[in-house]
């Protein structure tokens, strides 16, 4: 944890003060007394007059280091900075960045200190009883005021409660909020939503929405609180200082307070169902990014791109969700009957057919898709020939089912990178618009053949075939392409 930088056993704690490598701050070291004993051997002890207790040689780098230590020195020196210990139970990465966060803001006021050193005759180094603090401080008190030095005790002057920094673009704070879909209610932390989802409005709630007639009352069960493993993930990201989470306000966590159950999630982007081991995944996935940013707002895309730099998309939704502002930045979580958790197919297309009836509580605040709109001053997106992308199920050598897919118009297979993005890209793009010069010039022919036979014949645009053409006026291309239609126009 904390000390994995930590390195060899008998290095001296100066040494480490001084070493340019060193990437934990040390703390309180005005609190570390040192004694030496002054001889052919030399030998040493060490007493931390803020946790109270004597340290051998080998562990005193260790115990500056340690979250007790730490712990005490924020409680000293910055009163009311951290919250009670049992609260930090568990020692994370989110905790450790706050403590190093800390550790400067708290290095920047106050300064490094010096150990203070006490020098003792072997003689009298033997005689201290380094195995009781009260006892050594005692001692070590009565040799410094006989020498007419100063006391050993570092007085402390509590200084003001620090706040969290945040690095650079980061938001300021941790912007989600949970959602109960079921009761049309906004909270701020787990414990809130938990608290909520025990009482007796929600659970009325619940009965009503999800009423079903032969059932036996289950009002006075107990509520297990469901584990919301999309609520700690956007934590850690965002106390990790890591890219944000995008496309969180476009999907539904199902959940039943009834049973002990992971929950499902339904992305609306997507069009996905998933559950707990593969949120991660889903989330860091191009398909959610690129779907997250059709449905949002396409124009954010890269039409007829060349190569695709999934970062600068990345960095877009995130502005998209930005600019859509707080109030969208919500968990949403649609809390059910055990019965009808459990009827749930984890398939997009099943678990939508088995909520039919509550869908009004399913899709509850989540954003209306945008892929076909008119965004602004923009017009609709062109998404040219979509329908001659095919996905096809596929089983590759020892591996699990999976899909393929194909572009029937650029006559090859896709990759599962470009696969999502292919639609819009240029080489999609370009054999689009192609086909469709081809398929105009034929049609200018032939009402040319039928004014004035006989017809010039045409190597270098050969007509396409009929199904092509069938597939071209069956497809809608001209509902989503604006550019053609303009085109269309003009002739
Ligand atoms: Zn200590
Ligand atoms: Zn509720
Ligand atoms: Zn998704
Ligand atoms: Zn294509």
């Amino acid at each position: 944890m904390w000390l994995t930088a930590v390195k060899p056993k008998r290095m001296m704690i100066q040494t480490y003060q001084r070493d340019s490598n060193r990437k934990h701050p040390l703390l309180g070291l005005q609190h570390i007394v040192e004694c030496v004993s002054v001889g052919p051997t030399e030998k040493r002890y060490y007493l931390c007059t803020l946790c109270k207790l004597t340290l051998a040689t080998h562990m005193v780098i260790k115990h500056v280091l340690s979250f007790d230590h730490i712990y005490c020195y924020f409680k000293a020196w910055h009163p009311s900075t951290l919250l009670s210990k049992e609260c930090y139970k568990d020692w994370d990465k989110a905790l450790a960045s706050m403590i190093l966060d800390f550790a400067k803001q708290t290095e920047e006021i106050l300064g490094t200190a010096d150990i203070k050193q006490v020098n003792l005759e072997p003689a009298k180094f033997n005689s201290v009883n380094f195995t009781c603090y009260s006892e050594a401080l005692k001692e070590l008190e009565s040799i410094t005021k006989e020498k007419k030095e100063s006391s050993l005790i570092t007085s402390i002057k509590p200084g003001k409660k620090l706040e969290r920094h945040t690095v650079s673009a980061a938001p300021l704070a941790f912007l989600y909020k949970l959602y109960c879909q079921d009761c049309n209610m906004i909270f701020k932390t787990t414990a809130q939503y938990f608290k909520h989802v025990s009482q007796g409005k929600h659970k009325e709630m619940l009965e009503k929405i999800f009423a079903k007639a032969e059932r036996p009352d289950r009002c006075d069960q107990p509520v297990r609180t469901p584990s919301l493993g999309l609520y700690k993930y956007l934590k850690e990201s965002f106390y990790q200082n890591q890219p944000a989470v995008v496309g969180v306000p476009l999907v539904v966590t199902c959940v039943s307070t009834q049973v002990h159950v992971e929950p499902i999630y339904i992305c609306f982007a997507c069009q996905n169902c998933f559950c707990e081991p593969i949120l991660k995944q889903h989330f860091n996935s191009p398909k959610h990014l690129i779907r997250t940013l059709l449905y949002q707002n396409p124009w954010r895309l890269p039409f007829a791109w060349e190569s695709l730099d999934l970062k600068v998309l990345k960095s877009e939704a995130w502005e998209e969700e930005k600019e859509r502002g707080p109030n969208q930045m919500m968990l949403k979580v649609l809390d059910m009957p055990y019965w009808m958790f459990w009827s749930l197919i984890p398939s997009y297309p099943k678990v939508m057919a088995s909520l039919e009836l509550h869908h009004t509580f399913l899709k509850r605040e989540v954003p209306r898709c945008e892929t076909y709109s008119k965004l602004k001053e923009n017009e609709r997106f062109p998404l040219l020939g979509q329908q001659f992308l095919v996905i096809h199920d596929m089983v590759k050598q020892h591996q699990c089912p999976g899909v393929g897919f194909v572009c029937l118009l650029c006559k090859r297979r896709l990759s599962d990178e470009e696969c999502h993005a292919h639609v819009f890209s240029r080489e999609h793009v370009a054999t689009f618009l192609m086909l469709v010069l081809c398929v105009c010039s034929t049609i200018l022919l032939h009402s040319l053949h039928h004014s004035a036979a006989p017809p010039p014949h045409d190597t270098q645009h050969p007509a396409p075939s009929t199904q092509e053409l069938d597939r071209l006026s069956n497809s809608g291309f001209t509902s989503s392409s604006a550019p053609y239609r303009q085109d269309e126009e003009k002739h």
